[in-house]
């Protein structure tokens, strides 16, 4: 009987959901889901991968909290089992056998494809680069690094890389992982003794795209692993893709992995500007089938403007807001559907080269007028260095326009700083303080 009112939850929530998604939605998500138990204390759930359950909770925690029975947090109690097991080394054709396509149980992202990655300034690059090694993988250049702040795409480029390749280059072989997964592989094969085997499926790929590679840091005994990996692939003109949040240099890895790392091309992926936010919620709500007027569609970007995850989060909320309430969308209601958003946004307070100063000559103890000055003093040339840093660090607007606001600097002598300053920080414990505390006081 109590089975049979969960089993129902399960079923009525999925006719709500269904008619309030698009059916393509519906389709791409939803549909694949299995329930394969349900109790009084729980609800598990079958998923074809990760991301049909990180898409689950994202979208409709909350609906699947009035539905199913609830952790004590308030929560939903649904616990995930990814279907089939990992049949990936099993599969592997033998290396001589190339007129079989592989067979591929790939994970990437369906909706991560460059089809639907939107270019602007501050990815143009970025992208060209990644389409090019999509389009002759080990032929242009390799390895290929990503890096950049959370949120700004650099999963959706790498996955797009993916799917180009398996569609465009059926014979070759391509894995995506994230840094975790070849991490915990190695341990499960460690554990069972397919140490080898292991090895030889990594080493017989002809692309391979790896996600956050910062995890490999302080992991001495992996990246001794992944570094072997990675240069018999690079020996061989495999393709390789990395995504990190700092560049190469900036990482805790060894020489010899950095150097690797350099070796092809850097790209950095930027925090899009205004237009390319825009057009980034206009894209995303028209593929959940919500058309947010121009207007509106400004109005957020305004709020918004660091994190691209956050945009989507909220053109998320404003669609599960419009199928409920048939209302239109107009900036009062926008703001108060996202008032909590645009209040985190709104901490981050224009930050300004005056503050800057202000706040790094009270820590430094030196004067504002001499931070901006000549002076080649030992302590106010750093803390002129440290205010530069900042300034790059804090400030979204031209290198150029920065550095004349430092009594006329030019834009190298900023990036000089920044760069120093960087180095710094991460040997000198002392000036890492004193720059968090700078920031501090810059931010409240
Ligand atoms: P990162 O890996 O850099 O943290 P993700 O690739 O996970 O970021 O991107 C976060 C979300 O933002 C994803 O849903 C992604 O589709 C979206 N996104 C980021 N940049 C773009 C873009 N230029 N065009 C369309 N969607 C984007
Ligand atoms: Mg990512």
């Amino acid at each position: 009987m109590l089975e049979c009112e969960v089993k129902s939850g399960w079923s009525q929530f999925i006719e709500f959901i269904e008619s309030r998604c698009s059916s393509a939605e519906f389709e791409n998500w939803i549909a694949p889901i299995r329930l394969v138990e349900s109790s009084l204390e729980e609800t598990v759930l079958e998923v074809p991968n990760i991301f049909v359950q990180e898409y689950l909770l994202d979208n409709f925690k909350e609906v699947l909290a009035d539905f199913l029975p609830l952790k004590g947090s308030g929560d939903p109690a649904v616990r995930f089992v990814v279907s089939q097991a990992d049949a990936r080394y099993s599969s592997l054709p033998a290396p001589i056998d190339a007129d079989e396509p592989p067979p591929s149980d790939i994970k990437l992202n369906p909706v991560y494809t460059f089809d639907h990655f939107i270019e602007g300034p501050s990815n143009q690059f970025v992208k060209s680069a990644a389409v090019g090694v999509a389009a002759r993988p080990g032929k242009s250049y390799n390895p290929l690094f990503i890096h950049g702040g959370v949120g700004l795409g650099k999963t959706h480029l790498l996955h797009s890389i993916g799917h180009y390749v398996l569609e465009h280059h059926k014979k070759l072989r391509v894995q995506s992982i994230t840094t975790e997964a070849f991490i915990n592989d190695i341990v499960d094969n460690l554990r069972s003794k397919s140490i080898d085997k292991m090895k030889r499926f990594y080493r017989n790929l002809d692309v391979l795209l790896v996600d956050d590679i910062q995890f490999l840091q302080n992991r001495l005994n992996f990246e001794e692993e992944f570094c072997n990996t990675f240069e018999t692939l690079l020996n061989q003109n495999k393709q390789i893709i990395i995504t990190s949040d700092k560049p190469p240099g900036q990482l805790k890895l060894s020489e010899r992995m950095v150097a690797r790392m350099e070796w092809g091309l850097v790209a950095h992926m930027g925090v899009p500007d205004l237009e390319t936010r825009v057009a980034i919620i206009k894209h995303k709500s028209e593929l959940r089938g919500l058309n947010i007027p121009n207007q509106i569609a400004f109005f957020i970007a305004e709020h918004i403007y660091n994190n691209v995850r956050q945009i989507e989060g909220a053109v998320n909320r404003l669609c599960a807001h419009s199928r409920f309430a048939e209302s239109n969308l107009n900036e009062e209601i926008v703001e108060k559907i996202l008032s909590e958003m645009f209040q985190t946004a709104a901490s981050h307070k224009k930050v300004s080269v005056e503050s800057i100063l202000k706040s790094v000559a009270a820590v430094f103890e030196v004067r504002i007028s001499d931070v901006k000055g000549e002076s080649r003093h030992k302590e106010i040339a750093l803390a002129r260095q440290v205010a530069m840093y900042l300034a790059k660090e804090m400030i979204d607007d031209s290198l150029m326009k920065i550095a004349a606001s430092f009594g006329g600097k030019t834009h190298s002598t900023l990036l000089h700083a920044w760069k120093k300053v960087s180095d710094q920080i991460q040997a000198n414990e002392t000036l890492r303080r004193q720059v968090q505390l700078v920031r501090r006081n810059i931010e409240t």
